[in-house]
C-alpha cells in the first residue's frame, strides 16, 4: 500500500503516529521531496479503515495485484521522465551513444560531435570497467570521468556512466545519468548508495536475473532515494550462444504493462556483433522500447572494449537516419532524440 502525504513523509505525523500505535511497519522513502509512505500489505483493508480518515493524506493506493510499489504501474499510471529537455515516453525514442571506455579526449571528441550534430541529449563512456578478465582494460578512472565531463559540457550533452564500486560515489556527483551495470544489478548496498544521490539511474538487468529481481532492485533504487530509474534490457544468457547474449524483447512488453519506469534497450552488449545493432534497434523501437543504449568508437577495430560490437561513426549516423524514418512510420509517429 502507498499512501501519498499533503506535506512530506516524514512530517505526516498524524499519519506515523496511527501506524506506530498499531504497530504497522511502513518505509519513508528518502526522495528528497518523497510524499510517499510505503506501507506494509498485511491486513490491507484494516489499515485502510484506520488510516482513511487521517488529515495527512491525499490518496492512498492500494490492492496492488503487483508485488511493486514504487515502481508500479498500478500506483502511478503514466508519469513520464522529464530529463529536462528530454521525454522518455511513448512519443520519443531516446538515444544514449558513445564508446564502451572512455580512452582519450580525441575519441570522445569524434564520437560527441556526431552525437550533438545528430541532435541527441546524450553520451555514454565508462571510466570505470568491470572486464571479464583482470588483464583487459579497467578504464582511464577519474580521468575519464573529467574527459567525459568536459566533453558533455563542450557538445552540450547529458552524461551516462557506469559506477563500479561504492568507494567512487564521490567522484560521480557531476555525471547526470549513474549506470549501474549487470554485473551489479543486484549489488544491494551500491543500489542504496547511488540511491542516495538523489540522481536518475540507468539500470541494467543482470544477464542472469528473472524479471523480479530485476524490478525489486529498481524498487531498491526509488525507496533509497534515487530521483528515478531507467530500466535497461541488455540481454540475458540463453542456451544459445551464436550471439553474445539474447535480447528479450518480451520483456520490454511485459515491463510496460507492470511498471511506469521507461524502458530502454542496449543492442550491443545483448548481440555482441556490429551487424546486428541496426536491426535490434529498429526492432525495440517498434515494440516500444523508450529508447537504446548503443556503442559507438570512431575506431571500433582499435578500441580498448567491445570494438566487436561498438558501430562506426557512420553506422551510426545510417542507424539515425533509419530509426527517423521508423518513427515517421509508427503509431502517431516517435521522435528520435
Ligand atoms: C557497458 O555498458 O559498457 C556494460 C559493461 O554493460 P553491461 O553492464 O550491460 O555489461
Ligand atoms: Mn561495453
Amino acid at each position: 500500500m502507498i499512501v501519498t502525504v499533503k506535506t512530506t513523509n516524514k512530517e505526516s505525523k498524524e499519519l506515523l503516529s496511527i501506524l506506530d500505535k498499531a504497530k504497522i511497519k511502513y518505509f519513508l522513502p528518502k526522495n528528497i521531496k518523497s510524499k510517499w509512505v510505503v506501507i506494509e500489505r498485511k491486513d490491507e483493508d484494516k489499515t485502510y479503515e484506520l488510516i482513511k480518515d487521517c488529515s495527512d493524506i491525499e490518496s492512498i493506493s492500494y490492492h496492488n495485484p503487483y508485488p511493486y510499489e514504487l515502481i508500479s504501474r498500478y500506483f502511478i499510471n503514466n508519469q513520464i521522465l522529464k530529463f529536462p529537455a528530454v521525454d522518455f515516453s511513448d512519443k520519443n525514442f531516446v538515444l544514449i551513444a558513445g564508446p564502451c571506455s572512455i580512452e582519450n579526449s580525441q575519441q570522445c571528441e569524434k564520437v560527441a560531435s556526431i552525437c550533438e550534430n545528430n541532435h541527441l541529449h546524450f553520451f555514454r563512456g565508462g571510466a570505470y570497467k568491470m572486464r571479464t578478465s583482470p588483464y583487459d582494460f579497467q578504464g582511464l578512472g577519474e580521468e575519464g570521468l573529467k574527459i567525459l565531463g568536459n566533453t558533455c559540457k563542450k557538445h552540450h550533452l547529458y552524461s551516462v556512466s557506469e559506477i563500479v564500486s561504492t568507494d567512487d560515489i564521490d567522484k560521480f556527483k557531476d555525471v547526470d545519468i549513474i549506470q549501474i551495470g549487470a554485473r551489479n544489478m543486484q549489488n544491494y548496498d551500491l543500489l542504496k548508495k547511488v540511491a542516495a544521490l538523489h540522481k536518475v539511474v540507468l539500470l541494467k538487468r543482470g544477464f542472469g536475473a528473472k524479471i523480479n529481481e530485476f524490478l525489486y532492485s529498481a524498487e531498491y533504487l526509488m525507496l533509497y532515494g534515487a530521483e528515478y530509474v531507467i530500466l535497461c534490457e541488455r540481454g540475458i544468457r540463453t542456451f544459445d550462444d551464436e550471439t553474445r547474449f539474447t535480447l528479450d524483447l518480451g520483456m520490454v512488453s511485459y515491463l510496460k504493462t507492470v511498471t511506469y519506469l521507461p524502458i530502454i534497450v542496449d543492442p550491443s552488449h545483448a548481440s555482441g556483433r556490429r551487424d546486428l545493432v541496426e536491426s535490434m534497434t529498429m526492432a525495440a523501437m517498434a515494440g516500444g522500447a523508450h529508447g537504446a543504449i548503443i556503442e559507438v568508437h570512431p575506431d571500433p577495430d582499435k578500441a580498448l572494449s567491445d570494438g566487436k560490437q561498438s558501430l562506426t561513426l557512420e553506422g551510426f549516423e545510417i542507424l539515425k537516419k533509419k530509426l527517423d524514418k521508423l518513427g515517421k512510420a509508427i503509431d502517431d509517429g516517435k521522435n528520435v532524440l
